[in-house]
């Protein structure tokens, strides 16, 4: 080989090599932000313990957002999407549409809900327990308390103290559920009762027993009034689309409004969620004439996104009832599946009936931090605890790849 012919040789094969390293992680001209979006997408890989949908449907979405230029475009959903003119420069249409197609899988009739997209659960719970205590003082023109299980999720206990609500926390038993005949004792039947059910409580995702406690509010004659708030962030999402539907009905199980995450089960990319409540609740709300808004504002947020109701819509037409039934099942079966295989190599784990959450022994620190546990503490299950919450991207795969680690540690004293 002539001596140029090599050198043009070598000047091919570096540019060859710099153009491979440029393509590694050149998504921007920030070496840093692409460095960790890199990092992130290897610790999906291994995300088992918290209760988000790692399975983004959206990549379409997003092409289509791009192209049809609403990416230079600021929309807000200020204001509210189920009564009046939606505002101009929303996505309110959509939004009710999502409200509209949600409010049947919650038992609620098309005449008789009122709701928005919130932003996040927490969000969800706040209205829930801003529109019942307002509901029961203008019923009653008393002050209501409010009624939690000691194992619900904390934000019901945050906000009922950023409320400046009277709140009663009840006991829970042992796998995590509100023990009614604690609630019998709590219950002050001079004022009106507002009771969030925890569907699930955080750490072993039990469900408060709603029909025995309506059944033990139901004897007390004197109480003034009562409003249930459902706090269904993670199984308000998968239960509508499984044979215990019944649970998360509004009709049936007799609870004024319900909240739920967008991000967990149904795999919204962001934090969002849904709040659904009666039209008797939101009548029932106090009057801000907001000139400038065209109307009535009775939820709290003034600015809200008018992006992640689009998502919402999305999703219903491309996975739909039918989708989330799917997915829906196969969570299930992956959560009785890692369970049995919890079992078989002899270590020690519960799941409560209808969830999704598998609480364990807690393996040594380097196994938890790399699957990203939650971990808990309970004296009742020998102490120190993790849990995994079963979502579409926990596939029977990565199941074996965790339960084969355990394995290997599983004889030893740790
Ligand atoms: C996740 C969760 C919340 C909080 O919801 P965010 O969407 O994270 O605000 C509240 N309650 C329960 C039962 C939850 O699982």
């Amino acid at each position: 080989m002539k001596k140029s012919t090599h050198l043009q040789h070598l000047a091919a094969c570096l540019l060859l090599l710099a153009s491979a390293q440029a393509a590694m992680a050149q998504y921007s001209e920030y070496p840093k932000l692409n460095e960790w979006a890199d990092r992130m997408k290897v610790a999906q890989q291994t995300y088992f313990g918290y209760p988000v949908n790692e399975k983004s449907e959206l990549k379409d979405f997003y092409e289509w957002y791009t192209k049809s230029g609403l990416d230079v475009i600021n929309l807000n959903n200020a204001g509210d999407p189920m009564t009046g003119e939606p505002f101009k420069m929303s996505s309110h249409p959509f939004e009710r549409e999502v409200i509209n197609y949600f409010a049947p899988l919650y038992g609620f009739d098309i005449d008789n809900v009122w709701g928005l997209v919130t932003h996040s659960g927490t969000d969800g719970n706040n209205h829930g327990i801003y529109f019942g205590a307002n509901y029961l003082k203008n019923k009653t023109h008393m002050e209501p308390v409010v009624y939690v299980s000691d194992e619900a999720h904390y934000s019901n206990m945050r906000l009922a103290h950023l409320q400046n609500l009277d709140l009663r926390l009840i006991k829970s038993d042992k796998m995590g559920r509100m023990i009614p005949e604690e609630l019998d004792k709590a219950l002050d039947v001079t004022r009106p009762v507002l009771i969030i059910y925890a569907m699930g409580s955080t750490f072993k995702g039990a469900i408060d027993d709603m029909e025995t406690i309506n059944a033990i509010i139901d004897k007390h004659k004197k109480i003034p009034a009562v409003y249930r708030h459902v706090d269904a962030a993670l199984f308000g999402g998968y239960l509508p689309f499984s044979e215990h539907k019944k649970m998360v009905n509004h009709k049936a199980m007799r609870f004024e409004s319900i909240a739920i995450s967008g991000h967990k089960f149904f795999g919204i990319d962001s934090p969002c969620g849904l709040f659904l409540c009666t039209r008797e609740v939101y009548d029932n709300q106090d009057n801000f004439n907001v000139t400038y808004l065209n109307g009535n504002m009775k939820m709290i947020n003034c600015s809200r996104d008018a992006i992640q109701p689009l998502k919402f819509w999305w999703l219903i037409q491309k996975v739909g009832e039918k989708g989330w039934t799917e997915q829906a099942k196969r969570i299930m079966e992956n959560t009785k599946y890692l369970k049995q295989q919890l079992d078989k190599i002899g270590w020690p784990a519960w799941v409560n009936t209808y969830s999704n959450t598998v609480f364990f022994r807690r393996p040594p620190a380097e196994i938890v931090k790399k699957y990203t546990l939650a971990q808990g503490h309970d004296d009742n299950f020998g102490g120190d605890l993790a849990h995994i919450v079963v979502m579409q991207h926990i596939t029977k795969d990565k199941i074996d790849g965790f339960v084969a680690e355990l394995t290997s540690i599983s004889g030893k004293n740790f």
